[in-house]
């Protein structure tokens, strides 16, 4: 298993404490050496980071864990992938070259846990309420709650909520193999597990500080053998020189580790191709000086996002055979795969 996350300090808002969840963390580091324990409200916390350059802001950031609330009775949609999304933590350890929270979340980007897990359970239950119908659930749209687990243990609460709702579902996606302590839950296959996957070019050269290319596999295989429904995201896709060979592999490998473990239903897949915007461009730039990424705009095509700016996206001809190449390999190697979209 790749090494677990620990910050350098984690800093708890007073609201905290008046949650199971909030005690629980703090428990756990009053047990752990070498992190320091911080209380202070939330419009106090940047003063706790620090840093000159905005490279040094981004890293020390990183190694920041904020532990407070989250409030608002209404949930965002999450279309493609879900109904709705909700959050239990925001951000994530991981140093992804082209995360789109790199230009979300300002020069300081902390990571984030919400404890107030009954009041966020109150608001699903609401959301289910109003559609009165199978409804999908998104947890891990802002951030990466499994690189967190072994501190939260939320993720094991919020799967043991969904199993107990006829018609509410989770999903949830990773790019960490911190999974072992989610394999034993009584799930009801309520939960449907992605598992964030590329081939070892963009691993390697892009997707610091997170799981490596095979440990992502192996948690795969054995989150399909623990019963949970499964799927895979593959993104960003990169079209670099051998990226059919790569991907081949990639798609080899999956077949053969979750085939083996005798998985049968659907595995759904979640395809997206690499894009970046101009304001992306420049924090990546100043983040991570020497990068590889193709962030060429002469190359591209741009598309209109929905958050409201354009995305340059690779162009007709090199988007259509991406799509075609990789729906190629999942159909020839997975009978039960439904390629959910590709964008
Ligand atoms: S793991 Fe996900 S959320 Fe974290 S930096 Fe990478 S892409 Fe972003």
């Amino acid at each position: 298993m790749s090494k677990q996350y620990m910050p350098q300090r984690v800093i708890f808002t007073p609201a905290s404490f008046e949650y199971d969840a909030g005690k629980r963390i703090y428990d756990y580091f009053t047990s752990v050496k070498g992190v320091d324990i911080v209380r202070a409200s939330m419009n106090k916390i940047k003063e706790y980071i620090p840093g000159e350059s905005g490279k040094e802001k981004y890293i020390n950031s990183k190694r920041t864990l904020v532990i407070t609330t989250k409030t608002g009775a209404k949930l965002d949609v999450c279309k493609p992938s879900a109904d709705y999304q909700f959050s239990l933590v925001t951000n994530c350890p991981g140093h992804c070259e082209y995360c789109y929270l790199q230009t979300t979340q300002g020069e300081k980007p902390f990571l984030r846990v919400y404890v107030n897990l009954e009041d966020i359970f109150d608001t699903i239950k609401k959301h289910i309420e109003l559609k009165n119908d199978i409804t999908t659930f998104e947890a891990a749209s802002l951030g990466d709650p499994i690189a967190l687990e072994h501190i939260t243990g939320c993720i094991a609460d919020t799967i043991r909520f969904f199993s107990t709702l006829d018609k509410g579902r989770l999903r949830i996606v990773t790019k960490y193999d911190n999974v072992d302590s989610l394999l034993s839950i009584n799930h009801k296959k309520h939960t449907r597990f992605r598992v964030s996957v590329n081939s070892r070019y963009v691993i390697k050269n892009f997707e610091h500080n997170t799981s490596g290319f095979d440990e992502r596999i192996d948690a795969a295989a054995k989150i399909a053998s623990a019963g949970y429904p499964i799927g895979f995201i593959i993104a960003p896709i990169m079209h670099y020189d051998k990226w059919e060979n790569e991907y081949t592999e990639l798609l080899d490998l999956l077949n053969r580790k979750v085939r083996l473990k005798g998985y049968s239903p659907d595995i759904t897949f979640e395809l997206i191709q690499h894009r970046f915007t101009e304001t992306a461009k420049s924090f990546i730039l100043e983040r991570f000086p020497n990068t590889k990424l193709d962030m060429d705009e002469n190359k591209r095509k741009l598309k209109w996002g929905k958050f409201g700016r354009f995305k340059y996206v690779y162009t007709k001809d090199i988007s259509d055979n991406i799509k075609a190449f990789i729906q190629k390999l999942i159909y020839d190697r997975f009978s039960n795969a439904k390629i959910e979209y590709y964008t």
